[in-house]
């Protein structure tokens, strides 16, 4: 379905970022990874699909690191056809004590990263005429969570500026659209099952079921593979209508 076009994924070294590089990969997709950590390993697991992987290790919280990115996408790819908005990172403490370098690098990466890529790649799709932008926002971009407040008025902030471009957007043949997840087991989620942990002196499985029974009713974890597929389908024809949407994929935490 996706032959011929090309997937920027920020943050797709590891975690959710990686398993929507994997889909849009297998959909034909031609990928350029970015994130810190591990390159080899993930383009080795994405070159495996047969399609073309680029890397550039932009910091997704500095503009001109985003601009070098496009310019690599224009010179390597011809542009960027989907482009996955995904880079993030998360700190957990009440807002009196938060460190104020956490805050401003949380809304730099988790949420303005997003408006210079846009900014940068919604020309190119406009001129071909195609094109999708998806943002990885959050439950947290619909509901709060105590000790979260940078993040959560990150995620927040992602699905209004979605909903923006959604809007500036709504006649032209190019989607943006935002993606909810909830709990997820990756390296960000771990930390905090390790704190709970911690906190409550009981083991990594017990840790599991507290952190999920808190907020997820399904009590199982969003896996990659799941958030992949929705992209897939927002890539897909017959998503064409699905605009400005914030869709969850949270075991009903959203829905209570
Ligand atoms: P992760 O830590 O596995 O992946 C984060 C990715 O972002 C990594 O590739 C990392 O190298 C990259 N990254 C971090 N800082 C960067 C920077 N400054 N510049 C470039 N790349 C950078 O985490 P994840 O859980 O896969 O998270 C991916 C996205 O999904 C994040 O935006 C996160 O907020 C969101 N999310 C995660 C969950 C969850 O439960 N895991 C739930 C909802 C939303």
């Amino acid at each position: 379905m996706l032959k011929g076009k090309t997937a920027l994924v920020t943050g797709s070294t590891s975690g959710i970022g990686l398993g929507v590089a994997l889909a849009l990969a297998r959909e034909g997709a031609n990928i350029i990874l970015n994130g810190f950590g591990d390159v080899e390993g993930p383009r080795a697991e994405v070159a495996a699909l047969g399609v073309r992987v680029g890397y550039h290790g932009a910091d997704m919280s500095k503009p001109a690191d985003i601009a070098a990115m496009q310019a690599y996408a224009d010179a390597e790819f011809g542009g960027i056809d989907v482009l996955v908005n995904n880079a993030g990172i998360q700190h957990v403490a009440p807002v009196q004590d938060f460190p104020v370098e956490k805050w401003d690098a949380i809304i730099a990466i988790n949420l303005s990263s997003a408006f210079h890529t846009t900014r940068l790649a919604l020309p190119g799709m406009l001129k071909k005429g195609w094109g999708r932008i998806i943002n990885i926002a959050s439950t947290h971009g619909l509901v709060a969570s105590a000790q979260k407040s940078a993040y959560v008025a990150a995620k927040h902030g992602l699905v209004g500026f979605t909903k923006s471009i959604a809007l500036e957007t709504a006649t032209a043949p190019v989607t943006v659209n935002a993606i909810c997840p909830g709990w997820v087991l990756t390296a960000i989620v771990q930390k905090q099952v390790d704190a709970i942990a911690e906190r409550d002196k009981v083991d990594n499985a017990e840790a599991t079921r507290r952190l999920l029974s808190e907020k997820q009713p399904s009590l199982q974890f969003t896996t990659p593979e799941e958030l992949g597929a929705l992209a897939v389908f927002l890539c897909s024809d017959a998503a064409i209508n699905v605009r400005g949407q914030a869709w969850a994929m949270d075991g009903g935490w959203t829905a209570v």
